[in-house]
């Protein structure tokens, strides 16, 4: 059976210490949340350390939202794998579209920055997904089946074992606009399709694929309830520890 997961990606908001105060609210709820459900918070990097040690104790597991394309050295500016994993991370959230958008981060970029995460021990959550003009064109199966392959062709059945996958379509993230239930399956059962031809239909059926866009409390449930979707990447609502423990109450 597959892992339901519901996360959180604070992209760049809050200080440190508002960050320590969000981690601590979502910790104190995070024993209302069933067995099976993994929560997940991704701080920005300034606050990994300390959200690590807020988190102590509790089932909240740790995630940065990107990771450095090389293993170490004159890279400034960078964060490595390495570096995350000693800050505490079990997770980093990869190939974001606003990664992909803003910072002109490549399919091939992320094949190097999966390998380098997966190889020091961290798991990853690759998100996909078409933006507005592609599925007016009727593109979005295309887009976002060639953007998994793009990525997860280049691994192996084992490593996909450690990969989550996130479809947000670019059109519904901090708009307001969630996809309809109907259309997330649809791109979640391709997602899975797509993984079947290549690692075999076990290996597609045990891996986590998440909604994100404008998920919230009074959508999640029948976003949800959907059979390919196994949980939620979630932007806004993840701000404020109610809504993001609300979320995780709806499967
Ligand atoms: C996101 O950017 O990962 C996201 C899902 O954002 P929001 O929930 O705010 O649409």
């Amino acid at each position: 059976m597959r892992k339901k997961i519901v996360a959180g990606n604070w992209k760049m908001n809050t200080s440190v210490q508002e960050g320590i105060e969000l981690a601590k609210a979502v910790a104190a709820k995070a024993g209302e949340i069933p067995a099976g459900v993994e929560l997940i918070v991704a701080p920005p990097f300034t606050h990994l350390v300390s959200v690590a040690e807020a988190l102590k104790g509790s089932k909240v597991a740790l995630s940065a939202q990107n990771c450095a394309d090389k293993e170490k050295g004159a890279y400034t500016g960078e964060v490595s794998a390495d570096m995350l994993v000693s800050a505490g991370c079990a997770y980093t959230i990869l190939g974001h579209s606003e990664r992909r958008q803003y910072y002109g981060e490549t399919d091939a970029k992320l094949v190097d920055k999966v390998r380098l995460a997966l190889d020091k021990g961290l798991k990853v959550i690759l998100c996909v997904g078409e933006n507005l003009d592609e599925r007016e064109a009727g593109r979005h199966f295309d887009v976002v089946s060639s953007q998994t392959k793009a990525v997860l062709y280049n691994f192996s059945a084992e490593e996909l074992k450690n990969i989550v996958i996130a479809y947000e379509p670019v059109w519904a993230i901090g708009t307001g606009k969630t996809a309809t239930a109907e259309q997330a399956e649809e791109i979640h059962a391709c997602i899975r399709k797509v993984l079947a031809d290549k690692f075999g239909a076990q290996a597609a059926d045990d891996t986590t694929i998440l909604y994100g866009g404008s998920c919230k409390p009074s959508n999640a449930k029948e976003l949800f309830a959907q059979p390919d979707i196994d949980g939620g990447l979630i932007g806004g609502a993840a701000l404020k520890a109610d809504d993001f423990i609300a979320i995780a109450l709806s499967f």
